[in-house]
């Protein structure tokens, strides 16, 4: 018979079986014997998985029917126990010689010498295992392993499907019916709280018998040829955004897809009598116990790449979208995906979308970014989330603890319906004075600005009454591309960003690269110290090619208008004067081609390395305004790494050294007349920004959220009796002021 005709005829007795009108039990005695008879084995058992951690007989042809229901193993015991613990099979010509066998006397099996034990697979776990005996030393073929992985995956259907045995005598894995709480990282705060949806979508096979195997195998050639092609298109679009890790994810796809090893499987698997979609299932059940085996984090990945890889080929031989964006989304859509790129994520509806929750990636990945210009709570790195969720599920994500609630209990969903309503409460009080002035209670007016990097930044600047933009970071559109945006591509974007500030100012930050920031086209360049490398101004001013085709971008989206330009990371007054005359020359180009200029072009320097405020009668009389950047201020002028979490709370900006230096920038920019903004992330805190208030700053940039807190602080305050209670402050010694600003702020009873 050939290798491929025996299962075949098996699947279509199986088949024949679990439509005849007989009893679980009838059925299970039956499948045994025809399995038994088709494998020419004298011994056939299956053993299911039970709560507690056990392995029951259920079924026997060839041992002592006295056994069935009542031999029982340990997950992990015997070679039955071994199968099912490891998810794969043992092929032994001498069973008893293994070290995991169990001489079980009450089965009667002491004749038999080989055996071949395949597990049950659910995913990756056993939900009990299917064996052969024989009484001589016989070696299974691999044609016969692979016939009973075969019968185990058609087993399994029928075993979680409730027709062999009643569902409430196993343990059938992961029920995905009860309340799962599960700990994250916090990638974007805020609360989020809805219904799953699954970005991919799973593809339940319903149909796992073929009923004409040529045909099959047509389906599955054709779905193999349709995923290359799609996969091919994906790589070659110039129009798709994608970026380097979703690049790479799409690279290793097309390697598998075009995989001999792989491909083999599946269409053996056809070949032995499997519909195409339960053929790739039965090779993905495969790659899942070997993943659930591994420990190597490397091989995991990729072989994570192939089980979603077989989830494309599934979509394509079903017709599923590959992604949920376009499908009817529930009003309140919690995302869920293993990982994903920023693009995708822009392609969902944004009115529907509450939140993001990610099984890995990390909180500085490009749709993180992304997450957080749209403003939405993201939870990422949560380890097997999406073995627990269910489209459809209710769940509810915390943003701020990094906590997941999947079919959250009533009294936790009402526990977070009160928080969001208070939360609610507070924006809507917020949102009340975004059209109020932003004037201190002795008539001050503080201007308050917003942080953004995105278009997707744009609408925020309604929402909270930021009277502009004090700091676009460029950079954040050259790292979610998959390549180098061309001219036209940046002259498109900054005019959209100019229109959408209807004539609000913004202020854009030439590109600040290196460091964390990196492109995901570029070639990374091993440094020691890369937030002390060669980064922002001073990669850009040694390749003056870039810097001078973004200032082009940027003065032509600005034709007819005003526009402020400013760069980072710079460290001496020469280094400005070299950026600012690339900015005159394009602006002499722009005059000899006798094109229109922007109305009005301001430039400016970021105040983030210290060196640049010890020569500031030099720097204020060569720049229009300047904007200090206190997160790498701090960093440099503390020598503490802004990124490393053990030195989080080591130092304080609201220290004595800190206010002292940032007093000596404002009093000396106030004193000739030069703007001065601070848009680092102290300006969005309400205690940090009353103290920057206090020093005399009346311009501050910050991220969207922040406006009306800090706005909410400003309107109680009195600027003079902070500036003349906190001038007691400068000489101290002390680690930090932070207490005694606190009891300012409590006893003028300023909200902080
Ligand atoms: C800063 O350093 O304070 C700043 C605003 O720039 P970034 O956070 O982008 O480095
Ligand atoms: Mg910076």
């Amino acid at each position: 018979m050939p290798a491929t005709a025996g299962p075949r005829l098996l699947l279509k007795r199986m088949h024949d079986i679990m439509v005849e009108r007989i009893s679980p039990q009838l059925r299970l005695d039956k499948i045994v014997q025809l399995i038994a008879s088709n494998m020419v084995a004298e011994v056939c058992s299956i053993y299911l998985a039970k709560p507690g951690g056990w392995l029951e007989l259920f079924a026997t042809e060839g041992l002592n029917k006295a056994a069935v229901h009542k031999t029982r193993l340990k997950m992990g015991e015997g070679i039955v126990g071994d199968v099912a613990l490891n998810g794969r099979p043992l092929n032994l010509s001498d069973a008893p010689a293994h070290p995991s066998f169990s001489y079980r006397p009450e089965t009667g099996e002491d004749p038999y010498q080989s055996m071949l034990g395949v597990p049950i697979l659910r995913g990756p776990r056993a939900v009990g295992v299917v064996a052969v005996q024989n009484r001589t030393h016989r070696h299974y073929g691999e044609e016969e392993v692979e016939a009973l992985q075969t019968i185990a995956m058609v087993l399994a259907e029928m075993v979680v499907s409730g027709s062999l045995v009643d569902l409430g005598e196993i343990d059938a894995g992961p029920k995905r019916d009860r309340p799962w709480r599960g700990q994250g990282v916090p990638f974007c705060e805020g609360i989020a709280m809805g219904r799953a949806v699954l970005h991919e979508p799973r593809v339940k096979v319903e149909k796992l018998i073929a009923d004409d195997v040529v045909v099959e195998r047509q389906r599955l050639d054709a779905a193999i040829a349709e995923l290359r092609d799609s996969l091919d298109a994906m790589l070659a679009s110039e129009d798709t955004v994608i970026t380097g890790e979703t690049r790479d994810v799409l690279e290793a796809y097309r390697m598998f897809a075009h995989d001999r090893g792989w491909l083999t499987k599946l269409r053996e698997a056809v070949a032995s009598g499997l519909t195409a979609e339960a053929a790739v299932e039965r090779v993905q059940n495969d790659t899942r116990a070997r993943m659930a085996r591994l420990i190597d984090p490397l091989i995991k990945e990729r072989l994570h790449d192939l089980d979603d890889l077989a989830n494309r080929l599934l979509r394509h031989l079903t017709g599923k979208a590959d992604t949920s964006a376009h499908e009817a989304l529930p009003a309140d859509t919690l995302l869920f995906a293993r990982t994903m790129g920023p693009a995708e994520l822009l392609d969902y509806d944004r009115t529907k979308l509450r939140g993001l929750v990610l099984e890995e990636g990390s909180p500085t990945s490009h749709v993180a970014i992304v997450a957080r210009a749209l403003d939405i709570p993201v939870v990422g790195r949560i380890e097997n989330v999406l073995e627990q969720v269910e489209a459809g599920d209710w769940v509810i994500a915390d943003g701020d603890t990094a906590e997941i609630h999947i079919r959250p209990a009533h009294d936790v969903r009402e526990a977070y319906r009160h928080k969001l309503a208070l939360r609610a409460q507070r924006q809507a009080a917020f949102a009340a004075m975004r059209t109020q002035p932003s004037i201190t209670k002795d008539g001050e007016r503080v201007r308050l600005l917003m942080n953004a990097g995105l278009l997707a930044d744009l609408p925020h600047l309604e929402e909270t009454g930021a009277e502009g933009i004090g700091l676009f970071r460029t950079e954040l559109h050259f790292m979610i591309s998959s390549t180098m945006p061309r001219l036209k591509n940046l002259v498109d974007l900054y005019t959209a960003v100019l229109d959408g500030a209807a004539g609000k100012p913004v202020v854009f930050r030439t590109l600040d690269l290196g460091g964390d920031k990196v492109l995901p086209y570029a070639r990374p360049l091993p440094e020691e110290n890369p937030a002390m490398g060669w980064r922002a101004i001073r990669m850009t001013l040694d390749r003056p090619a870039l810097l001078r085709y973004q200032i082009r971008a940027l003065l032509k989206a600005a034709t007819g208008r005003d526009i402020d330009l400013m760069f980072p990371m710079v460290a001496e007054v020469a280094e400005f004067r070299a950026a600012r005359a690339l900015v005159d020359r394009e602006l002499e180009r722009i005059a000899q081609m006798k094109a229109d200029p922007p109305r009005k072009v301001r430039v400016g320097t970021m105040l983030e390395v210290p060196a640049l405020a010890f020569q500031l009668p030099a720097l204020l009389s060569s720049v229009d305004f300047i904007s200090v950047g206190s997160n790498d201020l701090m960093q440099f002028f503390f020598a503490s790494d802004r990124g490393n979490p053990r030195l989080g709370g080591r130092y304080d900006l609201l220290s004595p050294p800190m206010l002292n230096f940032l007093k000596g920038i404002v009093d000396a920019s106030r004193a000739r007349g030069v703007p001065v903004t601070l848009c680092g992330e102290m300006a969005g805190r309400p205690l940090e920004a009353m103290a920057l208030i206090g020093l005399g700053f009346r311009s501050l940039s910050m991220a969207p959220a922040s406006i009306g807190p800090v706005k909410q602080m400003l309107l109680a305050l009195n600027t003079g009796k902070l500036a003349s209670s906190m001038s007691d402050l400068y000489d101290r010694s002390e680690h930090s002021l932070r207490e005694q600003l606190k009891q300012l702020a409590i006893n003028e009873r300023v909200p902080v």
